[in-house]
């Protein structure tokens, strides 16, 4: 039975397991695994990749996130706003840096931040709001800077599932105050082991996150503040530099298989991804709405295909936060949509062949067909 996994990063690896080695085999040579020029470069090179002034290389994308936290000065007795159908870590590192989450539903149809419910949740505490761009698509950020901007509040953008997505022409990490990205091994830009990234156009969070990164030294053994260890190591830097020449190729190819996926499934009782037409989605999931999403996925699973459900919780019902106070029905959309959303396997190294099986499994799994095959057997007839 053909077999469709969520990811290949074995077929990755194939691709550039010499370069791979040749880089690592350079920085054991140099005996220098903390900062030097792997780091530097691949600073630059994602700054400008995205027309960004400053780069920095962190250790996660949770790490990236706490530190931009940390960079604008938000703490014990702030309020940030996110989205509550997000990653985790999103939330987690507004409590790491003592501050308290403020979930915000989403748009059910991107899944995204829900800009025109931002205002409601706003108190004099507020003082910076989350945009994650969920799945590899951005949020409304004219909508959401819009609102910021009102009210005095810092953007930070979750772009950790979104390298390389527009909106509106300009990339995702990009779009506010400071964008936050993650490198671990299953992202679009999956590095060999964890990894992250800052981006920002302001050269004061800049020299603040970049002091906060190293123990908030200013100067040698001057410590102005309490940072962290959040240095992303030489030779992740140095692979993941090979790894992105790969990057615009393997988001072509996760677009492709985006497009395939819309028109092979339609006829099949599910919601396939809404894209708003200023937007390139990058698609680090392809993720559709169904009624039988668990009986679907059961389905599919016995024919070798994967699945993937991102998430099953919305965060302001996650048992740790049950102190905030937020019962059920409160985020309607967010609970809506976990209680549906189901991801297929859209990675680069998926073939013409498995993205048919893959529909194909979904149509038996509904007894139904693809809307192309009906029209074929139209024209067959007539
Ligand atoms: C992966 C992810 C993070 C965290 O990144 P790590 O590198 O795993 O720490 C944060 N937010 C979102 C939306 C993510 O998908």
């Amino acid at each position: 039975m053909r077999q469709v996994s969520m990811l290949d990063l074995h077929a990755e690896y194939e691709l550039i397991r010499d370069k791979v080695r040749g880089v690592v085999d350079e920085v054991l040579e140099s005996q220098r695994f903390i900062g030097g020029p792997a780091i530097e470069r691949f600073e630059r090179t994602m700054a400008k990749r995205a027309g960004v002034a400053h780069g920095l290389a962190v250790s996660s994308g949770t790490d990236a996130l706490i530190c931009a936290l940390m960079a604008l000065e938000i703490g014990p007795g702030d309020e940030v706003i996110l989205p509550s159908f997000t990653f985790f870590a999103t939330a987690g590192a507004v409590v790491r840096v003592g501050a308290t989450p403020v979930f915000v539903d989403i748009d059910p149809q991107t899944f995204n931040l829900d800009p025109d419910k931002i205002e409601a949740a706003l108190s004099k505490n507020t003082k910076a709001i989350i945009a994650v761009h969920l799945f590899g698509q951005c949020a409304d950020m004219d909508a959401i800077n819009a609102v910021a901007k009102s009210h005095g509040l810092a953007v930070v953008e979750d772009a950790a599932q979104a390298i390389d997505a527009t909106y509106r022409g300009r990339f995702a990490g990009a779009l506010g105050d400071m964008g936050c990205f993650s490198f671990y091994p299953t992202k679009n830009l999956g590095g060999f082991g964890e990894g992250g990234l800052i981006l920002t156009n302001d050269e004061r969070l800049y020299v603040l996150a970049k002091q906060l990164r190293n123990h908030g030294e200013a100067q040698r053994y001057v410590h102005e503040r309490v940072g962290g260890n959040f240095r992303l190591d030489t030779m992740k830097a140095a692979i993941l530099l090979v790894k992105l020449d790969l990057l615009g190729e393997f988001t072509q190819r996760r677009r492709h298989n985006a497009a395939r996926y819309d028109e092979l499934l339609d006829g099949a009782p599910l919601t396939t991804p809404h894209v708003a037409p200023e937007l390139q989605h990058v698609y680090h999931q392809y993720s559709i709405l169904c009624d039988r999403r668990d009986e679907l996925a059961t389905f599919v699973r016995e024919r070798g295909v994967g699945s993937g459900v991102y998430y099953q919780i919305p965060l302001h019902r996650q048992p740790c936060f049950a102190s905030l106070g937020y019962v059920e029905g409160s985020l309607p959309v967010s609970e809506d949509v976990a209680s549906r959303i189901l991801s297929l396997p859209c990675h680069p190294m998926l073939t013409e062949d498995d993205t048919e099986y893959v529909a194909s499994c979904v149509h038996e799994c509904f007894n139904t067909a693809p809307a192309v095959d009906r029209a074929k057997q139209k024209v067959a007839r007539s």
